[in-house]
């Protein structure tokens, strides 16, 4: 294009020095140069209208001046064009003709070439929008250059002022190719930068200062104001300033746009951008991708990316190739091997790159490390996979709410639970709140704004909801607030799971344990019973000692007051020791109902403090009424450390029972001195009772299963006594075991907290 234009220039230059006749051809220049310039102005605004004038008005003066030159070779044509004859001499000759019709066909060319520049993408476009400048500019450098050849010129002023001018337009010349030697792209810089626009503003007013200047000059010279020559050189003169003006408005748009792309250049440098040739090597490997990848540019360069950097594709390579040819682009995720052995993932944009200045084609890359990203996002995937999954594992519903827009999101399993159809609860949390049992939604209202006022970032609650069916479920559920740095309330999360059935479950599990402990106090009391009722004869030849005594006192009594004889003081001695006696008796007897009214009473179970030493009396005096009926000797010994214990004196009072009852029981056929030990010592913070007997022992074999409940070696045994024993020990914090006494016979053990330890505990 330049070459044309340079060829060009030079016709008009050539054919315009042997000419005389300058005048028309200065004045087709400046309408020209006016006229491109509007164009270019047009162009770069795009004002279609204006362009398609200015290209007709083009292509008009183009025609004519063309029209001049081959029918009417008569430069007295001129004045038609531009009203001062003045400058025309005689017939032109042909030399002369030539440089016309070379501009004359630049000047059409130019008409011709901007309608295309409204398509500004297309080639063709950029190609006008060149054959518009270099129009504009070579009419300009032209006006100058005949003047200044022109042999009237010198007449008119010196050499000096002629030679600067030359010097001047001359230097134009050379700064553009000097300026940027080799780098023809520079071309470009006039025909598809932004920076035209700005450019456009200026070129027009300028473009006008010559036209403007050629019909000052004109009319003045008509007018008789100053002579055509001094016209003439003002016009120069203008002209001159002109291009000055323009000259440097481009240098400085050149200078510019070197800066822009040097610092384009450095950027470049740092990014990790690879240029590929046309059959996929490398040509550009910037020091960024030097960091990226280790490899130096003198390593990585000329050879294929892909072999070097171990690429892996998401799609053949062939579809990138079919991509890249119809689209021009692709991009896509690469997995990379550095040279160190590092796989890295990138995100590469491949774009295919027409150089003007170049053949063939170049396929700029621009990577972008995702290596971390990636490893975030498959991190982030099994989290949501983790979480997907226990949100189907654990049938989750989650209601979300978004502060910032307001909508409440609810989750397919949450709409399952409330058994919704999809979509069904819209985007209002009053609907999910109007669901809840009333308390519950305003307890979770409650949380809510205590919440957003004191931000705690968790809650869990148990809540009512009514199903679509009417149907009550229990959901059980947790909250999460999400709060932004600055503290506003960003979200409410609520993951709910239906709890109806194990709650159900659990209220069953624990009516079931009600029942159970019913059935064993009632188990208990029952064994209570049996105990009384065996123990009945006993107990009731107990109570018969005690009342026959006082039948006998009240009847010494009687018998000494039948008689007439005034009381003496000897009988009156009798009579109180008789009632005296009635009393004890008395008071014995009902220490012996009491007793019983006690053990067998059923009352809630009260662990107090009790003496031990009280007790363990009580429940000999129940078991064992009269030891010398079974000739047993007891033998009691309770340490005064272990007096004090905390217990339900009814309970442990049935242990010892029926633990006495049963030694005495083993012992009743033994001929050798049947002895029942009691003793207690204290022993850890525990009272240690033993129950020890000279029976016939418990045989090994039974020892396993003596406290399984229905195992009785006697013959109307319920076998339960013991399994209840060691259940209301236990109930007391305590152990109960067995273990063969020492010289033959059972030995039964068991503990109970000590008082003593607990006060220990309150002083803690
Ligand atoms: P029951 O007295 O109704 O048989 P227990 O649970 O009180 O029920 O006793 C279970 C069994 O343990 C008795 O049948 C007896 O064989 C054995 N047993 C209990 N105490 C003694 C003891 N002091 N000496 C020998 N055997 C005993």
């Amino acid at each position: 294009m330049l070459v044309v234009a340079l060829v060009l220039l030079a016709i008009v230059w050539i054919g315009a020095v042997g000419s005389r006749s300058f005048f028309t051809v200065q004045l087709m220049f400046t309408w020209g140069t006016f006229l491109a310039s509007v164009g270019l102005a047009a162009a770069v605004w795009r004002r279609r209208l204006l362009i398609y004038a200015t290209s007709i008005a083009l292509l008009l003066i183009g025609a004519a001046s063309l029209q001049v030159l081959v029918l009417r070779p008569d430069p007295s044509v001129d004045p038609l064009l531009f009203h001062s004859g003045v400058w025309t001499h005689g017939p032109v000759p042909l030399r002369v003709g030539w440089a016309r019709a070379a501009m004359g066909l630049v000047i059409v060319a130019s008409g011709l070439a901007l309608p295309f520049s409204i398509a500004r993408r297309h080639n063709l476009a950029l190609c006008a929008l060149t054959v518009l400048r270099l129009s504009l500019w070579a009419g300009a450098f032209w006006q100058v250059a005949y003047f200044i050849l022109d042999g009237r010129f010198e007449r008119l002023t010196d050499r000096a002022a002629a030679l600067v001018q030359v010097i001047l337009a001359m230097a134009m010349v050379v700064s553009w190719s000097v300026l940027l030697p080799g780098d023809r792209r520079w071309l470009r810089t006039l025909t598809d930068s932004d920076r035209t626009v700005s450019m456009a503003r200026f070129i027009l007013p300028v473009a006008m200062v010559p036209v403007i200047g050629a019909y000052l000059t004109a009319s003045g010279t008509r007018l008789g104001l100053f002579a055509p020559d001094v016209g003439l050189l003002l016009n120069v003169e203008i002209s001159s300033v002109t291009l000055l003006l323009v000259g440097v408005a481009a240098l400085r748009s050149l200078w510019r746009e070197r800066r822009g792309r040097e610092t384009l250049a450095n950027a470049l440098e740092r990014s990790p951008v690879i240029v590929h040739s046309e059959d996929g090597r490398i040509e550009y490997w910037p020091r960024g991708c030097e960091a990226l990848y280790e490899y130096t540019a003198a390593e990585a360069v000329g050879r294929r990316s892909s072999e070097l950097l171990q690429t892996r594709f998401p799609t053949p390579v062939k579809d990138i190739e079919a991509t890249l040819h119809r689209q021009g682009e692709w991009a896509g995720e690469l997995s990379q091997i550095t040279r160190s052995g590092r796989r890295i993932w990138v995100a590469s944009r491949l774009v295919v790159d027409r150089p003007t200045s170049d053949p063939g084609l170049k396929i700029v890359e621009t990577l972008t490390d995702i290596t971390d990203l990636k490893r975030t996002g498959a991190a982030l995937t099994a989290t949501n996979d983790a979480f997907a999954q226990a949100v189907a594992t654990y049938e989750l519903g989650i209601v979300d709410y978004d502060a910032g827009t307001g909508r409440t999101s609810f989750s397919p399993e949450l709409e399952r639970i409330l058994g919704v159809k999809p979509g069904a609860l819209g985007s209002d949390q009053r609907v999910w709140m109007s669901l809840m049992a009333s308390s519950d939604a305003q307890r979770v209202t409650g949380w809510f704004y205590e919440d957003v006022r004191n931000p705690t970032t968790r809650r869990t609650l148990t809540i009512k909801v009514r199903r679509a069916d009417g149907e009550l479920r229990d959901l059980q559920g947790m909250l999460r607030y999400s709060l932004s740095a600055d503290g506003n309330l960003e979200r409410i999360v609520g993951i709910y799971m239906d709890v109806t059935d194990q709650l159900r479950d659990r209220a069953e599990v624990a009516a079931r344990g009600a029942r159970l402990m019913e059935l064993q106090s009632e188990l208990t009391h029952t064994s209570r019973l049996s105990a009384m009722g065996e123990m009945a004869a006993a107990l009731a030849h107990e109570l018969n000692q005690p009342l026959t005594a006082v039948g006998n006192s009240v009847g010494a009594i009687e018998l000494i007051l039948q008689t007439d004889k005034p009381l003496d003081d000897k009988v009156r001695q009798r009579v109180l020791r008789a009632a005296k006696h009635a009393e004890v008796q008395a008071v014995r007897a009902g220490e012996i109902v009491r007793r019983l009214r006690e053990f067998i009473a059923r009352g809630e179970a009260d662990t107090q403090a009790e003496d031990l030493n009280d007790l363990i009396d009580d429940a000999i005096a129940l078991a064992l009424p009269n030891p010398g009926a079974v000739q047993v000797q007891v033998r009691k010994s309770i340490a005064s450390e272990a007096a004090n214990v905390l217990a339900d004196r009814i309970q442990i009072q049935q242990v010892m029972v029926n633990l006495i009852r049963n030694a005495v029981e083993a012992m009743r056929e033994q001929d050798t001195p049947r002895i029942l030990t009691i003793a207690a010592t204290a022993s850890d913070g525990m009272a240690l009772i033993r129950v020890a007997d000279t029976g016939v022992g418990v045989a090994d074999e039974a020892v396993e299963t003596l406290f399984s409940p229905f195992l009785s070696t006697k013959r109307d045994g319920m076998g339960v006594g013991l399994s209840i024993c060691r259940r209301i020990v236990e109930a007391h914090e305590g152990k109960m075991w067995f273990q063969p006494a020492e010289g033959g016979g059972a030995e039964f053990r068991f503990t109970v907290p000590l008082i003593s330890r607990e006060a220990k505990y309150v002083g803690n």
